[in-house]
């Protein structure tokens, strides 16, 4: 075991996690049991290794559920004396069972509505993408809105943000509002902006970007948070539209080995679906939910967090989510010093210091967990500022969280660890950026940038997540990009910033144990223990780290002793 995984181990579980680790030596198994197991377990699984994260007994064969939580961990012998007659006996020689795989920082949600919407995600020019959109129109209604994201003008020929012409072209008669894939620019055609009333005489909002012609007449691209002049005219979703993108994503969450997700930032008509959902017992995997912040933080007085003694509970709202910066590939990650490939910007701060430290405040006092969107090394260290204004050890005592901690300033890397704040990270954001990351930043300010390894090496606890639908969902692309910081491709050799390179051990604590940690759940969830939660991932094959972990087939999902998703070979094609 590495030194930094005995580090992180610790500052998840607290000193007991290590009580009896002999670091290489072969799984002992866990503590002897004196009396017969009774009642016989539900379920009983065995597969050719079982990492369950828990440095007593690294590995074992088998696991033993009953009810919603795990009855025995051990030998596959072992777990016959927990077999009876009403018992399901799942063999899955070869396989490998894991802790369930939890996604720290997406957007379920998000992706329901990603996977009913046109994706012009890999696009390789305007027109392509506007392509796309005029499939879109020929089946909707004249007037009605089309909206969509994932372009990237990055990819196409001069990497120039597009105009409304191509997408007047292809749907003059729809409003459409298409977000670039990383959510920070809205590319709309000229309905949209006759909709949204928004012209040559209208002006940058705070915090947002029209980008203009010569004229000064809009061009088509909002940048963050203009967005909002044509967003908020797109009328809004019906609950029932809303369950079914809900169900949607979180059978594609499944069908990715996820048994659960943090969901980064809903409105409270999504929040009612979920609740209803999680009640009628339709939730198929635990959400634990963060509230959009922005506009709501008045009422947070009013409202409480949810308890979640038993880490059995399928929904939670606990968390409150704000942005402090944009994003890199729009320039609108706020930096300490002007862009290296467009000197005349910075970025932009969308909340400053000040409001920062008014909004950590408030929610502190409300006792929910704040987690704040900061890319920019400005923008990490104004959260972090505002973190420890809230005096000594609070930010650490309510879990307050920094999500992406993309670029952090060498000189802040500490403070993560010093201040207790859970840095919430997405490796395939480094090997997804990795391209023109560099040109963005410059050589000297990549120090620091995606640095998951010195921030776990400093003691900081570190979550990792996909940001789905803004990556894949697969849990696995993470693990790999984690281990290697290569693209899928393998590229570059040896890894982008290698130093900055995971075990697989280490990798796969950030999507179990971290991410319950940050949830509230240690000793609930996250490992395979007598006692903890049945959550479980049942992976094809063994993972190594290397790209075999890419196509590493998902097997089978328990979530809470259910089984989520059945054995491939017992699955309906
Ligand atoms: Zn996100």
């Amino acid at each position: 075991m590495s030194n930094v995984l005995r580090a992180a181990l610790l500052s998840l579980f607290g000193s007991l996690a290590l009580g009896c680790a002999s670091p290489g030596a072969p799984a002992p198994g866990p503590p002897a049991r004196a009396a017969a197991p009774s009642p016989p377990a539900d379920l009983v699984i065995t597969a050719g290794v079982v990492r369950t994260m828990d440095p007593r007994s690294p590995r074992a064969e088998a696991v033993a559920v009953r009810g919603e939580r795990i009855a025995f961990v051990g030998s596959a012998a072992g777990a016959k004396a927990f077999v009876g007659p009403a018992t399901r006996v799942v063999e899955l020689p070869g396989r490998a069972i894991v802790p369930g795989l939890v996604d720290g920082h997406a957007h379920l949600y998000g992706l329901g509505v990603a996977l009913e919407t046109p994706s012009v995600r890999g696009a390789r020019s305007a027109e392509e993408a506007a392509a796309v959109v005029a499939e879109a129109a020929k089946t909707r209604p004249r007037g009605e809105w089309i909206t969509g994201r994932g372009w990237d003008q990055n990819l196409w020929p001069g990497a120039a943000f597009p105009t409304h012409a191509p997408l007047d072209a292809a749907a003059p008669e729809h409003p459409v509002a298409l977000r670039r894939v990383d959510g920070h620019a809205l590319w709309a055609n000229a309905a949209a902006m006759r909709a949204a009333g928004v012209g040559r005489g209208t002006h940058d909002p705070p915090g947002g970007r029209i980008l203009r012609g010569a004229a000064g007449e809009p061009t088509g691209v909002f940048i963050d948070g203009a967005m909002a002049l044509v967003e908020a005219k797109i009328p809004a979703d019906p609950p029932a539209v809303r369950e079914r993108r809900i169900l949607r994503a979180a059978e594609e969450a499944l069908s990715s080995g996820l048994t659960g997700v943090h969901e980064m930032g809903v409105d409270d008509e999504t929040v009612a679906v979920y609740r209803a959902l999680a009640a009628a017992g339709r939730l198929p995997i635990r959400v634990y939910a963060y509230l959009a912040g922005a506009g709501r933080l008045q009422g947070l007085r009013e409202r409480a967090p949810d308890a979640d003694a038993t880490g059995t509970a399928m929904f939670v709202l606990r968390g409150v989510k704000l942005f402090a910066d944009g994003a890199l590939g729009s320039r609108g990650a706020a930096l300490l010093e002007p862009y290296a490939d467009e000197p005349s910007t910075s970025g932009l701060l969308l909340m400053d210091r000040e409001a920062l430290a008014r909004a950590a405040r408030l929610v502190a006092d409300a006792g929910f967990q704040l987690a704040v969107h900061a890319i920019g090394d400005r923008a990490n260290r104004a959260v972090l500022d505002a973190f420890e204004a809230l005096g000594p050890g609070r930010a650490a005592a309510l879990r307050f969280r920094v999500e992406h901690a993309q670029i952090v300033s060498p000189d802040d890397l500490p403070r993560f660890a010093a201040l207790g704040v859970i840095a919430s990270m997405q490796p395939t954001h480094a090997t997804s950026d990795m391209p023109w990351a560099p040109a963005r930043l410059g050589a000297h300010r990549l120090k620091g940038a995606y640095a998951w390894r010195s921030l776990l090496a400093s003691g900081a606890r570190v979550v990792f997540g996909s940001d789905f639908p803004v990556e894949e969902p697969s849990p696995l692309l993470g693990l790999y990009a984690a281990v290697t910081r290569q693209d899928l491709s393998g590229q570059p050799p040896g890894g982008w910033m290698p130093e900055e390179r995971l075990d697989l051990d280490e990798a796969l604590l950030a999507f179990t144990a971290a991410p319950a940690y940050a949830a509230w759940a240690e000793g609930q969830r996250g490992r395979i223990a007598p006692g903890y939660v049945a959550d479980l991932t049942v992976l094809g094959r063994d993972l190594s780290p290397d790209r075999s972990l890419v196509d590493t087939p998902i097997e089978m999902v328990v979530v809470g002793g259910r089984v989520a998703r059945a054995p491939r070979d017992r699955r309906a094609p």
